[in-house]
């Protein structure tokens, strides 16, 4: 028999659940197989979060050799299983770990539909959060719409515990299939395309754990302050290696819970609203294309191609957008205060379209997650679960002399303010200071927000 395990954004060994059952399951007799299937269909090459993604498959790859090694296939989820299945035959048995949302729910459903067919055994885990999307519910079994009440009962329950994984064998190179020869050749042929990028010293377990600990030891205890203020490491950015599941959330969730820090219940409380999005997004199936508040689906976006452009390379006039999405354009990550704050510029002060947004975010992010970018966008939109109230609209100007006071980050990103004092970095047309002249008017932009959401309420 072989233990098949199939390997996705969860790469890595400990607290993985598939991982850990098909070695239970394992016979002496039995093979281990690792098998990681590249899917056409969700490649995004030039993204960012491709490039960073499959240089933590070639990673994870060399990591497997201490297990067994990766093999690869590649085709639709009907080619790339269907071919395997007829080339290694029958007695073989499934373990991974599965989506409930978005693109990922409706490929296990393929795939299971798929190993139904072929009477293949299977073992499916959830592994991806804290809690699945059925494990807090109201009581009349309906799900939440509001983060407080779900959060209320989310704290209360008891979360996965962690196991680390012992290893105890390797096993040799046994199984070499056309298939595989296939899926090894696109995938050399991919990671042959990636581009070199700020995060290439930092990918795989080692640096993850590090970055944790020091989180854990040096940022945790005054992390429910420091968490808004981006020129400091305030925050865990941890969120590269949750996506690309090098750390699981779960180890994450013991360590910060080990600490006697004082930041510890407010972190604890950020991993909830991950938690919170999925079980949005498997409840909203069509929240990427439509807003989940059905009343705002009719506003009137403006066209805007030369607003967005200014957005989107930092152009914009307002030194805190501009640094920020300089922030997002150079190392693919943002900083969560100015993810809310580009949002709301992009939303509110433009009227652009958050689709827009929440898609050019899903091409520079690193650690882009269709939940939680979704669930930002359309929390920054007004249009979903739980968002922002339409007429509460973020002034970009006092949230850049609030969260970045002396003006550091701005500095940081822009050098042309370098030398500018922090009492007129926030606003430097204003003191005759050579930058961008604002592209947009905030007061003005303000009102013909809140207009354009009231004709609808
Ligand atoms: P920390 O403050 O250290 O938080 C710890 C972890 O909690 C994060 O790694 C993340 O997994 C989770 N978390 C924290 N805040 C949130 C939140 N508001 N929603 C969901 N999870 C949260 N997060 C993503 O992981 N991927 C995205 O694509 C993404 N897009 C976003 C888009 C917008 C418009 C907004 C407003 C937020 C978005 N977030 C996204 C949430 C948040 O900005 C990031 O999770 C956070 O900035 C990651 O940095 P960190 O690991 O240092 O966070």
């Amino acid at each position: 028999m072989k233990h098949i395990v199939l390997f996705r954004n969860d790469l890595r060994f400990d607290q993985q659940p598939a991982l850990a059952a098909a070695i239970a399951a394992k016979q002496p007799q039995d093979e281990l197989l690792f098998l990681f299937h590249l899917n056409p269909e969700q490649f995004a090459v030039g993204t960012a979060r491709h490039d960073y993604f499959f240089k933590t498959v070639e990673w994870f790859k060399q990591e497997c050799r201490k297990i067994a090694p990766l093999h690869f296939i590649v085709g639709t989820v009907e080619e790339a299983f269907q071919e395997l299945i007829t080339e290694i035959g029958n007695d073989i048995s499934f373990y991974f770990n599965r989506q409930m949302s978005g693109f990922g729910l409706k490929r296990d459903e393929q795939l299971i539909a798929l190993l139904e067919k072929n009477t293949i055994p299977y073992q499916q885990f959830l592994d991806r959060h804290l809690h699945s999307v059925y494990d807090v519910m109201k009581p009349d079994g309906s799900p939440y719409k509001v983060f407080t009440p779900y959060f209320r009962q989310w704290v209360t329950l008891e979360k996965p515990g962690y196991h680390r994984l012992k290893i105890q064998f390797i096993t040799a190179e046994k199984a070499q299939l056309t298939c595989f020869k296939k899926g090894e050749k696109v995938f050399n042929e991919l990671v042959t395309e990636l581009k070199p990028s700020y995060w290439d010293d930092t990918i795989g377990l080692e640096a993850a754990r590090k970055q944790m600990v020091t989180f854990l030891k040096n940022g945790l205890e005054n992390y429910d302050t420091a968490r808004d203020i981006p020129s400091i490491e305030g925050t865990s950015r941890l969120s590269p290696y949750l996506k690309v599941g090098v750390l699981s959330i779960v180890e994450v969730f013991h360590a910060a819970q080990s600490t006697e820090a004082r930041g510890q219940a407010t972190y604890i409380k950020e991993l909830a609203w991950r938690d919170f999005y999925q079980m949005i997004a498997c409840y909203h199936p069509d929240e990427k294309n439509n807003e989940i508040m059905p009343k705002y689906r009719a506003i009137e976006w403006e066209k805007n191609p030369t607003g967005f452009k200014a957005w989107s390379v930092g152009e914009t006039g307002f030194p805190i957008v501009d640094a920020a999405m300089k922030q997002l354009n150079c190392t693919g990550w943002m900083h969560n205060r100015l993810r809310m704050i580009v949002a709301s510029f992009l939303v509110k002060d433009l009227g652009i379209d958050w689709r827009e947004g929440e898609r050019y975010f899903s091409e520079r992010l690193i650690d882009y997650d269709a939940a939680s970018n979704i669930g930002g966008w359309q929390w920054a939109a007004s249009t979903g679960v739980d968002a922002v109230p339409y007429f509460r609209i973020f002034n970009p100007t006092v949230q850049s002399e609030r969260f970045d006071a002396q003006g550091d980050f701005i500095r940081e990103w822009i050098p042309e303010l370098v030398d500018v004092a922090s009492k007129h970095i926030h606003e430097p047309h204003k003191y005759n200071i050579s930058y961008i002249i604002p592209i947009v008017d905030h007061a003005k932009a303000r009102l013909a927000a809140i207009e354009r959401f009231k004709k609808l309420d």
